[in-house]
């Protein structure tokens, strides 16, 4: 089965955007994923075709409504549809490349793309939506973090990525981050590249890279470096 996004927005136009080009953009037109992106606002009856409404309670802006929501999503994924039904939103767990992997190797996903104030709790609880965010700030709308998101779990798509491999060192695969990247030319401004590096010592070249990632881990990032010491007695 083909891994496929179905996005819900008020801005469909927005898609596949960055998604279009590069990798992900060759992986979408070898038909490797597949995206759709549908208006909110298709769903909507009324003459205005209207699709938010202000807060209960009081409060600035408006919300998305639940019942214009839950006609959208249940047109776009039939109950028995098996993708995860996710919904951007800054109270959700952080994306994380775990997660990304997990999405990656399943059916695809429903994506919810908030507006306005957020959406109403009740779709929220109603059909069962996942809260996801990309991080501890707000946007002024959730397909940026879709398209984020997507760009994350596309490229672990079996296929997507010509080679694995160097998937496997990068930044928070190994509970570290990556170790720094040289290349051409060998002087830069009266900078070398590490010698190491051109040794032609794998076994030497191996152990500086992880020496690197270790230490650039404990400067930078002092959570994944408890978590990683604390799984890794190797070290
Ligand atoms: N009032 C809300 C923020 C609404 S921002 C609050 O304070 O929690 C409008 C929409 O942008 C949200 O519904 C969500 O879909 C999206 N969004 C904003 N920040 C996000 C983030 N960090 N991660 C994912 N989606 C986000």
């Amino acid at each position: 089965m083909t891994f496929k996004a179905s996005i819900l927005t008020l801005y469909p136009e927005m898609f596949p955007g960055p998604l279009g080009h590069s990798l992900s953009g060759r992986a979408l037109e070898n038909g490797l994923w597949q995206l759709e992106a549908r208006q909110i606002r298709d769903v909507a009856t009324d003459k205005h075709r209207s699709v938010d409404d202000t807060p209960s309670g009081g409060g600035a802006g408006m919300v998305l409504r639940a019942d214009i929501l839950a006609k959208a999503i249940d047109s776009a994924a039939p109950a028995d549809d098996p993708r995860p039904r996710i919904l951007m939103s800054p109270r959700g767990r952080p994306l994380t490349q775990q997660r990304a992997h997990e999405l990656a190797e399943g059916p695809g996903a429903i994506i919810v793309c908030g507006r306005f104030e957020g959406v109403d709790q009740r779709v929220i609880d109603a059909r069962d939506l996942e809260e996801i965010s990309i991080g501890d700030y707000i946007l002024s709308g959730g397909e940026i973090g879709a398209i984020t998101m997507l760009d994350a779990v596309v490229r672990l798509i079996p296929g997507v990525m010509g080679n694995m491999e160097s998937a496997a060192t990068e930044s928070f695969e190994t509970g570290l981050l990556e170790h720094p990247q040289y290349t051409r030319p060998a002087d830069f401004e009266g900078h070398r590249i590490p010698e190491v590096l051109t040794s032609g010592n794998h076994k030497k070249i191996a152990e500086w890279q992880h020496e690197q990632a270790k230490d650039l881990t404990r400067e930078r990032r002092p959570d994944l470096w408890q978590r990683y010491i604390s799984t890794d007695s190797d070290d």
